[in-house]
């Protein structure tokens, strides 16, 4: 990948937390919940469906621009109603513009950061689901943030409107990846909440094949993400394919090691009826050997699956190295005719710490 020079923007209103505002926060309620809330101030319902229209479909920002509305009832929703609650502090961008990475103040302090890539053929839109996270995984700078909060399912839906508003004119669609800051599925209500109204249809009607929840294997909620039919696609962040390797690496291992977590993606896949991608960090000498790639055909090669390589992106100091492209290739010329799909992701963003794993608040005291 060609080394790109990047642009630092930071917004006039930078701060470390959003104000504090007593006003109830729309984004994060259902239509229904709109419809209702609106009945409470002696409107009809079809006014609470025009707002959510406004706030859902249009992505307004700004209860002025909601012109189908009367004026005093416009003045009247602003001092009662928030849109959202996430403020924009700082952004980094490659300068060709197809990477994004955006950095949000959270209520109460702290920041999440959300990504924005695009390709000539896909927008994708990567979400923090948690601010830090509690799961130590040995290669991961969110790792390193230790265990903050879950995000309400407004936060959660908030960094996709914002992010919708950075696509090129003309463009509607987008997939939406929960692989930024945290673990989506610790924080399974507010994710599925968020994803609920993300996907509805007369909203902004995102398919669930569009959205894929990645876990470090927390097999209670894998299986009743199964169990309650929820159609989003599923990445298992696997990384190893021995339980002593896996534990090392992912010490949340040693409490679903790979046999129960085998056993409720396959439970996954019966009820769901989609096949499941497993990442992979490559890490030269750690598990990017011939013994490993061949273990790792053992473990899942008979599964309807992608495996999905990212090598390592560097996260500051450490021993751990991103493997040269013949290790790489070695690997890939082993797994693909063995297993279902194969992809290798050289993550955009690298340069601006926007790539997998690096995402970790770096913002928060203003951008590096
Ligand atoms: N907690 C979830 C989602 C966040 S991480 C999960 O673990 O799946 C999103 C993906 O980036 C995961 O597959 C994660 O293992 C990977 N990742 C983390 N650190 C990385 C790094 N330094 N280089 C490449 N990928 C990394």
């Amino acid at each position: 990948m060609f080394v790109k020079s990047e642009t630092l923007i930071t917004s006039a209103n930078a701060r470390n937390s959003a104000p504090s505002d007593e006003r109830e926060v729309l984004i994060g309620q259902s239509t229904p919940e709109i419809v209702r809330a609106l009945i409470a101030l002696g409107e009809k319902p079809y006014r609470g469906r025009q707002v959510a229209d406004w706030v859902y479909r249009r992505g307004s920002s700004s209860f002025d621009s909601m012109t189908n509305l009367p004026l005093p009832l416009r003045e009247r929703l602003a001092q009662t109603f928030r849109i959202g609650s996430l403020t924009e502090t700082a952004r980094r961008e490659l300068s060709d513009r197809r990477t994004r990475k955006i950095a949000f103040a959270i209520p109460g302090g702290g920041v999440v950061e959300s990504v924005f890539m695009s390709t000539p053929t896909r927008h994708t839109f990567c979400l923090s689901s948690q601010h830090g996270c509690g799961f130590s995984c040995r290669f991961c700078a969110t790792g390193r943030m230790g265990r903050g909060r879950n995000l309400t399912a407004g936060e959660i839906l908030e960094q996709a409107i914002a992010l919708r508003r950075e696509l090129p004119e003309g463009s509607r669609d987008f997939n939406v990846v929960l692989m930024g800051m945290g673990e989506p599925l610790e924080n399974y209500d507010a994710v599925t909440r968020a994803l609920e109204i993300l996907s509805d249809p007369a909203g902004m009607n995102v398919s669930p094949k569009r959205i894929t929840i990645s876990t470090v294997g927390l097999v209670p909620q894998i299986l009743r993400l199964a169990d309650e039919g929820k159609r989003y696609r599923l990445a298992i962040s696997l990384h190893a394919a021995t339980n002593e390797l896996r534990s090392k690496l992912m010490p949340v291992n040693r409490v679903f090691p790979l046999e129960p977590l085998l056993e409720a993606v396959r439970h996954h896949i019966d009820k769901v009826g989609q096949r499941v991608t497993f990442e992979y960090i490559l890490i030269e000498e750690i598990n990017d050997g011939i013994g490993d790639v061949a273990r790792l055909v053992r473990l899942v090669g008979q599964l309807p699956c992608r495996i999905n390589l990212i090598p390592y992106n560097p996260i500051g100091p450490g021993k751990f190295q991103r493997p040269g492209p013949e290790r790489v290739q070695r690997f890939v010329d082993y797994l693909r005719p063995r297993v279902p799909a194969v992809t290798v992701r050289y993550s955009q963003g690298v340069e601006i710490g926007a790539a997998c794993g690096q995402l970790a608040g770096g913002m928060e005291r203003g951008p590096r």
